[in-house]
């Protein structure tokens, strides 16, 4: 068990609410690139659990999926959500056009590569899984997830369900008690959602509470709350992640 079931809801809240601040004067933007990105590059479907299912019993009203699309857009939203500015088209050119690429980023070039190479069968794999990451932690990210690009890759294609890490968040995840992102990813992330889940238990929030936990509209007036709310990846991870 980690430290976040013992934190108050406030405590959540504040720590998120600390972590969009900073994203809105980071040279990044990264909480407007993420706000686009939800609308255009998501629908949110209706939950498909039964009765019995965790989720369903917490008041959960939806999931919310890639939609359709080619792998340049999924390529543009990764640069924008992921990549600092002056690096996009450096990446976006050494992945499409293998044209060579040294900067701090280049570990994100390998991955890329391998998902545009595997484009369809990725897409048509995770657009069939329908869970979220607090009702079940079998995502279906291919292979061992090690390097914090792929992580950030697995969680845009499951962004309800795959929470990813950097540098200093990783620091922040091992030392509130959860599993090395680097060594086991999965264990990491199931961590986090069960812990999601007895917080919301303690604390007698429905999912779409949970999910209202981080609200970046709050602190960027000029964003729009999507009509699912947040996906719950972007909440488990500012609880750690800092710009
Ligand atoms: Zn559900
Ligand atoms: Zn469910
Ligand atoms: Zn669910």
């Amino acid at each position: 068990m980690g430290d976040i079931c013992r934190w108050s809801p406030e405590r959540i809240r504040q720590a998120i609410r600390a972590s969009n601040k900073q994203a809105v004067i980071a040279t990044q933007k990264y909480v407007l690139l993420e706000n686009s990105a939800i609308r255009t590059d998501y629908e949110f479907i209706a939950c498909p659990c039964d009765e019995s299912c965790w989720c369903k019993r917490h008041k959960c009203t939806g999931h919310y999926r890639i939609r359709k699309m080619s792998f340049d857009q999924f390529l543009q939203t990764y640069v924008n959500l992921w990549i600092p500015p002056k690096a996009r088209e450096n990446i976006k050119n050494a992945v499409r056009f293998g044209t060579p690429f040294n900067g701090r980023q280049r570990n994100a070039v390998k991955p890329l590569k391998w998902l545009s190479a595997n484009w369809i069968d990725v897409l048509t794999r995770v657009r069939s899984y329908n869970k979220c990451g607090l009702c079940d932690s079998s995502f279906p990210a291919v292979g061992d997830v090690t390097n914090l690009y792929q992580a950030k890759m697995w969680s845009q294609l499951l962004y309800d369900s795959v929470v990813p890490f950097d540098t200093k968040s990783k620091a922040q995840i091992k030392q509130a008690g959860y599993s090395d992102p680097t060594k086991d990813f999965r264990a990491m992330n199931s961590e986090l959602f069960g812990d999601l889940r007895k917080l919301s238990e303690n604390a007698g929030m429905g999912v779409d509470s949970i999910r209202n936990l981080d609200c970046p509209w709050v602190v960027a007036t000029s964003l729009e709350k999507p009509s699912g709310g947040q996906p719950l990846s972007r909440v488990l991870d500012k609880v750690f992640y800092a710009p």
